[in-house]
């Protein structure tokens, strides 16, 4: 590892499908990685950032592209935890095709200073967006269902950029309100919207109302595949 370089701190590594967005279905070697700057109440990966367990292992860029070479899946899907607390820029590798899930907070082509813990504080450079560009960012605002809040700035952000998709969690009408609320103000084109249902069961997932409702508005429905074949099960 170079002197100064920041270490990529990984929850889990898995290949699998991806089961949501506008890629839901695809092949993909799945990269967890540690720690998060929110803390949804629905958050299906708590195990991320919940608590002080080291449950996460320090790996150079070196290292990680390593495991995406060494692994068959051509779609690579970076997700946490929050992804852009790391210098993903670092990860590229021609060939394949990249996906970053994130909150949409940060910034990416901004640098960050991020406290994880008591005495850990994650720094990272500006991301290069010649690079960044080129992956599919699936940024998924929280609404207030999950008891976090928008972000005025980096939503003006994501709403210039092509290269980005946007998924909201939701569970009811109301919610599905609040998202027209929010495209509206930041004039974010419906077509790149894609609605999943929240829920950690094959049960919450099956509501055929909800979805008349979401193609009825317009907008894309995004399934949960992993949620619909393997619950909560972990490295799926
Ligand atoms: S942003 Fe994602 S990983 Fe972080 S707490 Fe919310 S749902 Fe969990």
């Amino acid at each position: 590892m170079e002197k100064h370089e920041t270490p990529f701190f990984l929850n889990e590594c898995f290949e699998s499908i991806q089961g949501e967005g506008n890629y839901a279905g695809v092949n993909s070697l799945f990269l967890r990685f540690h720690f998060c700057n929110l803390s949804c109440s629905w958050c299906d990966s708590k195990f991320t950032w919940f608590g002080n367990a080291r449950n996460y292992t320090e790996y150079s860029s070196d290292q990680i592209k390593e495991i995406i070479t060494t692994h068959q899946s051509h779609h690579i899907i970076l997700t946490g935890g929050e992804p852009s607390l790391y210098r993903l820029d670092k990860l590229f590798i021609s060939g394949k095709k990249f996906h970053v899930e994130s909150n949409g907070i940060y910034i990416p082509t901004e640098p960050l200073e991020f406290a994880a813990r008591e005495n850990l504080t994650l720094r990272r450079d500006a991301m290069d967006e010649s690079i960044i560009s080129q992956f599919n960012w699936v940024i998924s605002p929280k609404l207030s269902n999950s008891r976090q809040e928008v972000n005025d700035k980096s939503l003006h952000f994501w709403s210039g950029k092509e290269y980005c998709i946007f998924k909201f969690v939701v569970r009811n009408s109301v919610d599905i309100d609040e998202v027209e609320n929010i495209i509206q103000l930041y004039s974010i084109n419906r077509l790149k919207v894609y609605l999943a249902i929240e829920g950690q069961t094959l049960e919450s997932q099956l509501k055929p109302a909800l979805v008349d409702e979401i193609v009825k508005r317009g907008f894309n429905y995004s399934p949960r595949l992993h949620v619909i074949l393997w619950g909560m099960q972990r490295g799926k």
